[in-house]
């Protein structure tokens, strides 16, 4: 891993940064650049060209689809690479939909998922489609019965992420799987945060639409994979050329697709080595941070991502808290977005039920496969003084 340096003024005071934010995005791996440079390059081809240096770059994809294939268990023919997550998550949801308008007009999702879904299902109801946003229990849990309840003879398209981007609950993909393979409704999953996090195997899950996005897992930013069945027809929301099978137009970025599989089958590879290491520690991590008074850890304390610790702290600002924590050069996130110099409460944590006096006070540590020891029994042990500091103060 690169080691990481914080640049104070004072550089003899250069202190290593402690990187706590492997959801939001993972340094790309060594050996991952090591894959790519060749193909940023001499070998520079535009796939599409017929001679030897384009016919190259061609196979060089058709490698990486067949290893993406593989790793998610179906068909080369059935990945298309795209330009990032939200990209697959947009083309998944609007392309299945305008290709189903003759069918129906109703769309499934949930309250919790990220914007990527939302704003799309949002953007599609000015087209005529109808979203029924599913709720979540107090641990960001859907009901697979309430999926099948909502189903009706107008859904064209059931979409409900794999693991939440904010507090780490991983949701029951297989039995929503199933119930939407039994009802003939075609089911997106966006597994953004959980391509580097668990093993995927679309056969086995009844998944019709996947979604993943390299730099989650040690890729390279700007790449993301959709898996589309064979049989399911999406439209593409990108006119031009006839590239990854007339699903996506653009010249392939052939750098970021090697990149892409190479850290995707490096991640899936590393599942079993790096999973109880990474749980360990974050299990270190919440058991420290609970200590704190009027905390509370937000997400389901057991079907949870393994590197996720996210909590909440009562009358404090998530957000003064990470000031805080990067002037002691720590890298966290809050699950708020912010919009237009207005803190709005995470909408994950509201679907959740808690109540604005919590749900402002947010904070989200993900962890990677460089952390340490060291490094959680210090954020461990300046936690508490920051949010002390923080409910006192009001900063
Ligand atoms: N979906 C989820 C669950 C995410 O966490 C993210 C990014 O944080 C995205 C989609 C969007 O991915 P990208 O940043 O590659 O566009």
């Amino acid at each position: 891993m690169p080691e990481h340096v914080l640049q104070s003024e004072a550089p003899e005071r250069a202190q290593r940064l402690i990187y706590m934010d492997h959801a939001a995005t993972t340094a790309l791996d060594p050996r991952v650049l090591e894959s790519m440079m060749p193909h940023l390059t001499e070998q520079y081809g535009n796939a599409s060209s017929i001679y030897a240096l384009g016919r190259q770059a061609m196979q060089t994809i058709s490698h990486a689809r067949e290893e993406v294939a593989a790793l998610l268990n179906c068909q080369p023919a059935e990945i298309a690479f795209v330009g990032c997550g939200s990209e697959s998550d947009n083309l998944a949801i609007k392309g299945m939909a305008f290709a189903s308008q003759k069918k129906g007009n109703h769309l499934i999702t949930s309250s919790i998922e990220h914007h990527a879904v939302l704003h799309t299902c949002n953007y599609l109801e000015r087209f005529g489609f109808e979203t029924t946003y599913l709720p979540v229990d107090e641990n960001a849990l859907i009901d697979p019965d309430a999926v099948g309840r909502a189903i009706t003879d107008k859904t064209v398209l059931v979409s409900i992420m794999f693991a939440n981007n904010e507090v780490g609950t991983i949701e029951p993909i297989a039995e929503i799987g199933k119930i939407c393979r039994a009802r003939k409704v075609p089911f997106h999953v966006d597994a953004v945060q959980a391509g580097g996090a668990l093993p995927i195997d679309v056969a086995a899950l009844n998944v019709d639409l996947l979604s993943l996005s390299a730099h989650k897992f040690y890729g390279p930013k700007g790449m993301g994979i959709l898996y589309v069945k064979q049989g399911k027809r999406i439209l593409p929301q990108l006119q031009g050329g006839s590239q990854e099978r007339g699903r996506r137009a653009g010249t392939e970025n052939v750098a970021g697709i090697v990149g892409t599989a190479e850290a995707f089958r490096l991640a899936q590879e590393e599942l079993e080595t790096v999973t109880p290491r990474i749980r360990k520690l974050r299990d270190r991590l919440i058991e420290g941070i609970l200590t704190i008074p009027r905390s509370r850890l937000t997400g389901h304390p057991v079907q949870r991502l393994a590197n996720n610790a996210s909590f909440c702290f009562e009358g404090v600002e998530g957000e003064s808290i990470l000031i805080h924590l990067d002037m002691l050069g720590i890298a966290a996130s809050t699950g708020s977005a912010c919009t237009s110099g207005s803190i709005d409460p995470s909408h994950v944590l509201e679907a959740m039920g808690y109540p604005s006096e919590w749900s402002h006070g947010s904070l989200r540590l993900t962890l990677g496969k460089e952390n340490t020891e060291e490094e959680v029994e210090r954020v461990i042990a300046l936690l508490p003084g920051v949010v002390e500091k923080v409910r006192t103060l009001g900063l």
